[in-house]
């Protein structure tokens, strides 16, 4: 007999200005409640004018791994290691920071003189102290080689783990399950969630409903422990469904920085300034 997950807790948004100016609605909860993924920021929906659009301009990582998904507009990325690349809608950009890496993430030229509509995720997840110095690494997932599914009302891409059926062969360290959903009015999702793994939904548009508690948009819904969620919503909503172990190693964070010890923290800052991350 399998559990069915309920809403634990719901975490609200707030919006914050990030990198050169850009407003992102972030959950109002950090590293250990959402753990294994440390940040969950949605960039826009941003509709921007010529000249306006704005980005993240050099800047360095250790520790973790930062996760880019478009949803509306492009991004422009570039490394210290020599990657460069842009990311449209439907695609997905896997960073592992490993031991260390320098990017700059900007709108596109195009986005830069024509404005347009921006809107996003890019989502950190926690490595084990195991892996927080591995070698940096990327990957590339392009809209038509992410797989999607549409089902009864139901359509899903799976940037990471499975739904309804359907796998992603990215490769992540830890095992995570990363899903865009859009349910339409009247629809059911039931899906099984590992019970080994924390499970949260983040609803952007819409409503959901699990086990009889609404989750609107702009909130974070943090899952009981079970086998599977049960979902439905009389609306129509699109969300994310994300999931990962749980790392329960101390946190040590500092800007860009996530490390297990504070003698690590200002060790990666001293290897930054003095030229070693890149
Ligand atoms: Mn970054």
């Amino acid at each position: 007999m399998s559990v069915a997950r309920a809403v634990k807790s719901i975490v609200p948004t707030h919006v914050v200005t990030e990198g050169g100016g850009f407003k992102v609605r972030r959950p109002a909860a950090m590293g250990s409640l959402m753990s294994p993924f440390l940040l969950l920021d949605e960039m826009g929906p941003a509709d921007y004018a010529p000249g306006e659009a704005i980005g993240a301009p050099w800047h360095p990582h250790r520790g973790f791994e930062t996760v880019t998904y478009m949803l509306a507009g492009e991004m422009e990325h570039e490394d210290s290691v020599g990657s460069k690349g842009v990311i449209t809608p439907g695609d997905v950009q896997w960073m592992t920071a490993g031991r260390g890496i320098i990017h700059s993430e900007m709108p596109t030229k195009k986005m830069m003189d024509e404005g347009g509509l921006m809107h996003g995720f890019q989502i950190w997840v926690n490595l084990p102290a195991k892996d927080k110095m591995m070698n940096p690494r990327y990957q590339d997932i392009t809209a038509d080689q992410s797989p999607t599914i549409e089902k009864d009302g139901v359509w899903a891409r799976v940037i990471a783990g499975e739904c309804l059926g359907i796998e992603s062969s990215i490769d992540t360290v830890i095992p995570i399950t990363y899903v865009h959903v859009k349910m339409a009015p009247g629809s059911t999702l039931n899906k099984t969630l590992g019970e080994d793994l924390n499970g949260m939904l983040y609803v952007f548009a819409g409503e959901v409903s699990v086990e009889g508690k609404n989750v609107k948009d702009g909130k974070l819904a943090l899952l009981s422990n079970g086998q599977r969620v049960n979902i439905e919503s009389q609306s129509g909503a699109e969300f994310l469904i994300l999931a990962g172990p749980e790392i329960g190693e101390p946190i040590a964070r500092y800007g860009p920085f996530v490390m297990n010890t504070r003698e690590e923290i200002l060790q990666a800052i001293d290897d930054y300034q003095r030229g070693l991350l890149a």
